[in-house]
């Protein structure tokens, strides 16, 4: 069994603000350390239990920002993990194909959510027929490879969306949300032991959880906004294709951020016939 380990940061235990990431202060240095140790240990509590329940491949993708954020060296070594430099191919969920689940860990709800921790993306398809945060978007592209997502984390908000829209799913609130920046958190600790016991249910079952899957053709477009407060605006025009992982694919090569095979924000540059333009 491969077992496919999807992060981000919004939604561990004890996360209640955005990072920032331009204050070089050591009170908030500390801070940013503080929560990757804390996604960190949430993570290594999903491995260890992916493992106990029968894994013999764990893949954990790093996708918060910079993709380094999770201390690795204090991972599981039974695992492998996704990392760093993500503006080359088909990046948001590199090597997902081939995973019989999907897990997602330290999820936030979509943007726009009312009283959710640092909600962000809203993905709509269709106009606004289906609307998608980032970890139900990992479970629909997910969804087309026929891969089922079978536990989530996060708060009380994104929880919710995965069990309207995948019934089945094992999700997991760590923290309750009481405005976007205030919640009411699991301790660490705790929070770590019942990721482990739930993601370890939750493969023992997978058979029971089926791949969430969004019939095509779709039209997908983002809305989002600096700072990630309301009013959200669509960020590019919509894209439309046979599929939710075709349309994000096509709509995720035209974000004006992305640089597919050419340049790298940092001025990287791909060797081959790309390189220079
Ligand atoms: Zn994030």
């Amino acid at each position: 069994m491969k077992v496919y380990i999807q992060t981000d940061i919004e939604g561990v235990a004890g996360f209640c603000f955005f990072e920032d990431r331009a204050n070089g202060s050591s009170e908030n240095i500390e801070h940013r350390m503080r929560m990757r140790r804390l996604l960190t240990h949430e993570v290594d509590a999903a491995v260890k239990a992916s493992f106990a329940a029968g894994a013999d491949e764990v893949l954990v993708n790093d996708s918060h920002g910079s993709g380094y954020n999770i201390l690795f060296e204090e991972l599981d070594p039974r695992c492998r993990i996704i990392h760093g430099r993500n503006c080359s191919g088909p990046h948001w969920l590199p090597l997902l194909e081939g995973s019989d689940a999907l897990v997602l860990i330290g999820m936030h709800a979509m943007g726009g959510t009312p009283v959710s921790i640092t909600p962000h993306s809203l993905w709509k398809i269709d106009g606004g027929r289906i609307c998608l945060g980032e970890g139900t978007m990992a479970a629909a592209i997910a969804g087309d490879l026929g891969i089922p997502t079978v536990f989530v984390s996060g708060d009380d908000k994104v929880t919710a969306e995965f069990r309207e829209k995948i019934p089945a799913v094992e999700a997991l609130a760590v923290k309750q949300a009481l405005s976007p920046y205030q919640a009411c958190s699991l301790i660490p600790s705790k929070a770590c032991e019942l990721i482990g016991q739930g993601v370890r249910r939750a493969l023992e079952r997978r058979g029971e959880i089926a791949p969430y899957v969004i019939p095509g053709p779709v039209t997908l477009s983002l809305f989002d906004s600096d700072g990630h407060v309301p009013p959200l605006r669509e960020i590019m025009p919509p894209v439309t294709a046979g599929t939710v992982g075709e349309a994000f694919l096509e709509y995720e090569k035209k974000m004006p951020w992305t640089t597919f095979d050419l340049r790298d924000p940092d001025g990287f540059v791909y060797p081959g016939p790309a390189a220079g333009r």
